[in-house]
């Protein structure tokens, strides 16, 4: 370990962790020569893996190009080639990108297109944009406005035009009679509900994880949930906008997690494995209608500096081109599959593991007291953080977070990236049960 009480550099938390030195495949060194598996991607971000050498190659072409040219002086291949690829992959018609530099930035943009597209038609009376209980969008301040997650709200609440919120459906702690599909359309009709009690001409958007991230650990919700959610937004006339910054590029095992259900949002924002941890990229995608009016109207008000800059475009040019030609989608769906069952597995030796959830690549697992009562385990306990520390002390890198809205719950996700193999699977999971032992 490094002493790091003379950094000039600060994170979040006073975390001490070994200094990195290099990176291949699923693999990250430190300086002292020690491996770690990256089970988590990085935060569900380094999904080609690490040192690919077509996306440095890509990158490498590009920069001997040109790197940055300023999106209101210049068009570029890159961007146009990346913007194609993408309206390909994703739902018809969803087939117009908007570029920007990460996460918060994206569902930023989502909520300022949507915004903008209500005063274009007419609606400037719609503002609010419902969100749920926990979620997390962001950390920009616009982003946390719609983000139910309470420990990082809190100290900015009197800043915040903090935006109604429904409860995200934790259907594992339910105890109830009803059926998945029942529990599915009573938590998305909550939606109708809020709109309601909202005043629906008010009404902005919805604003939704399609498979919960860190907020909730990978929670799926039953199948009748989001077609129910796409049904209410159509009723109310109210956008669907689809956080798919950690859920996107493929990482569930479909290139968007709403496809999953053939739900087509109207807005969706893409981060993380789009620029896959080699440039900062993230996207909005949406619409033609929706931007022509948007433009047609009024400027949209809104961008950021580095844009559309070739060397990012061209980064995750190569980024997408990986995920198609590797077959990383179909991959991750085998994979994970495998993965899913063997934590499963994991929950006969411990019955602290209270559910195991996710799709594709995308897999967390929830510890509580026990399987009966499902109660949380103390939070001063910190369990799912004491894993990861001994996890990465064993060479497996995990993520923890709390899972009800901030304060408590513990979770861990197992997230490794699109490019892992089934004999790596093995790898992870004897680490991990190591480490819960
Ligand atoms: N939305 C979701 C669903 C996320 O998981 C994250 C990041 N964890 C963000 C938004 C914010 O992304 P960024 O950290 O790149 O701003």
């Amino acid at each position: 370990m490094q002493n790091n009480a003379q950094s000039h550099v600060f994170y979040q938390t006073r975390l001490h962790r070994p200094r990195l030195d290099r990176a291949e495949g699923v693999y990250l060194w430190d300086v002292n020569g020690k491996r770690y598996f990256d089970g988590c991607s990085g935060a569900m971000v380094s999904n080609v893996g690490h040192s690919n050498p077509r996306v440095l190659d890509a990158m490498r072409r590009q920069m001997e190009k040109s790197t940055f040219g300023y999106r209101l002086h210049f068009e570029n291949d890159a961007a146009e080639e990346l913007a194609r690829r993408v309206a390909e992959l994703a739902p018809a018609p969803l087939d117009r990108v908007f570029y920007v530099s990460g996460g918060s930035e994206a569902v930023e943009s989502c909520i300022k297109m949507a915004r903008q597209y209500a005063i274009a038609r007419g609606e400037p009376e719609r503002y609010q944009v419902i969100s749920r209980y926990p979620s997390y969008h962001g950390s920009t301040l616009g982003a946390l406005a719609i983000t139910g997650y309470d420990t990082l709200t809190e100290p900015f609440a009197p800043m915040l035009r903090t935006m109604p919120k429904i409860p995200a459906p934790t259907c594992y702690l339910d105890r109830d009679n009803l059926s998945d599909a029942e529990r599915g359309l009573r938590y998305a009709n909550m939606l109708a509900d809020k709109i309601e009690e909202l005043g629906p001409s008010t009404v902005l958007a919805f604003v939704v994880e399609p498979i919960g991230g860190a907020s909730t650990g990978a929670l799926v919700a039953p199948d009748t949930y989001l077609p129910r959610i796409r049904e209410i937004c159509n009723h109310y006339g109210i956008l669907l906008i689809a956080d798919e910054v950690m859920t996107g590029a493929g990482r569930t095992g479909q290139f968007l997690g709403c496809d999953h259900w053939q739900v087509v949002p109207d807005i969706a924002a893409l981060a993380k494995g789009f620029g896959a941890g080699y440039v900062p990229l993230g996207a909005m995608l949406t619409r033609a209608d929706i931007v022509d009016a948007v433009l047609d109207h009024n400027a949209f008000q809104h961008g950021f500096t580095s844009a559309g800059n070739p060397l990012a475009c061209a980064t995750g040019l190569a980024v997408v081109k990986e995920i198609v030609e590797q077959d990383l989608i179909a991959n991750t769906r085998t994979v994970g599959a495998a993965l899913k069952s063997a934590l499963a597995e994991l929950m006969d030796e411990f019955p602290f593991v209270g559910d195991v959830r996710g799709k594709g690549l995308l897999l967390a697992m929830e510890l509580v007291q026990d399987r009966e009562s499902m109660e949380v385990l103390p939070p001063a306990m910190n369990a799912a953080n004491r894993v990861v520390d001994i996890a990465y002390d064993r060479g497996l890198i995990v993520y923890a977070r709390r899972t009800r809205g901030g304060n408590s719950g513990d979770h861990l996700m197992v997230c490794p990236p699109l490019i892992t193999t089934l004999q790596q699977v093995d790898e992870i999971i004897e680490k991990l049960r190591d480490s819960l032992r």
